[in-house]
């Protein structure tokens, strides 16, 4: 890792899980032995953050998969940042492509939703990346910059924001970026970062890689010069395999 921050895992549980399996992957992962030199993160289901957090070892910090665009209020089926701040998450994932994809949420929408969490003293995991089409089309670049720029726009600080770069080609397909074609990226936001913010702040920024992210794969992926860590879907949902990737660590 080319980055000067502490190598970042995430664990993206998604919309999976129940009580009963929940219990048991907090047990395997408060046994597992695990790298002291990484910042390790797990979002579960907003339903279940009390009970993670009641039960899973401190060592291991949490994440909100979402967050409500300002305070709260009169906002149906929303969850606002000081609510899962009052649960003890440290963190939030925005702009997952399932987010931005599926349920329709733009550049700008996010970028809000990154600034005010940021206010609230909540950190910001900042999801990018490309659809295949894009890709096919030689947009990858362009997509990227577009969907940092709204970060960028909107957030005053990046103090405690983590970059994943998560092709959407690559998420819950099993079809991994090759180190290779991850580096490329990750190269070209650090200096947009550079470019577009400061030189402080594109040294500093962790910069981690998701899609298809699994136990065999990330050796390989965390050697990469700027490759700062993983933002894990699929394989977070096993305590064993996650404690691979988080000791993947180079
Ligand atoms: P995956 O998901 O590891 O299952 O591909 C990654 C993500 O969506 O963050």
């Amino acid at each position: 890792m080319a980055g000067s921050g502490k190598f970042f895992v995430g664990g993206n549980w998604k919309c999976n899980g129940t009580k009963d399996s929940i219990s048991k992957l907090v047990t395997e992962l408060n046994s597992a032995a695990l790298e002291s030199d990484v910042d390790v993160v797990v979002a579960p289901p907003f339903v279940y953050i009390d009970q993670v957090k009641s039960s899973l070892s401190d060592r291991i910090e949490i994440a909100a998969q979402n967050c409500w665009v300002g305070k709260g209020g009169a906002f149906t089926g929303e969850i606002s940042v000081e609510q899962i701040q009052d649960l003890g998450c440290k963190w939030v994932v925005l702009g997952h492509s399932e987010r931005r994809h599926v349920i329709g949420e733009d550049d700008q929408f996010i970028g809000k939703k990154a600034a005010y969490a940021l206010s609230q003293g909540v950190g910001v995991i900042a999801c990018i990346g490309e659809l295949l089409e894009e890709r096919e089309a030689g947009k990858t670049f362009d997509v990227c910059f577009k969907q940092l720029k709204a970060y960028a726009d909107a957030v005053s600080s990046w103090d405690n924001i983590v970059v994943a770069y998560e092709p959407v080609w690559a998420i819950g397909t099993g079809k991994v970026a090759s180190p290779e074609q991850a580096q490329e990226v990750h190269l070209a936001v650090r200096e947009w970062l550079s470019k577009n913010v400061s030189a402080e702040v594109s040294s500093k920024t962790r910069i981690i890689y998701g899609g298809s992210v699994n136990g065999g794969n990330c050796a390989e992926l965390a050697k990469k010069e700027d490759i700062d860590g993983f933002l894990v879907g699929g394989a977070s949902l096993k305590g064993p395999e996650f404690a691979t990737i988080i000791n993947s660590v180079t």
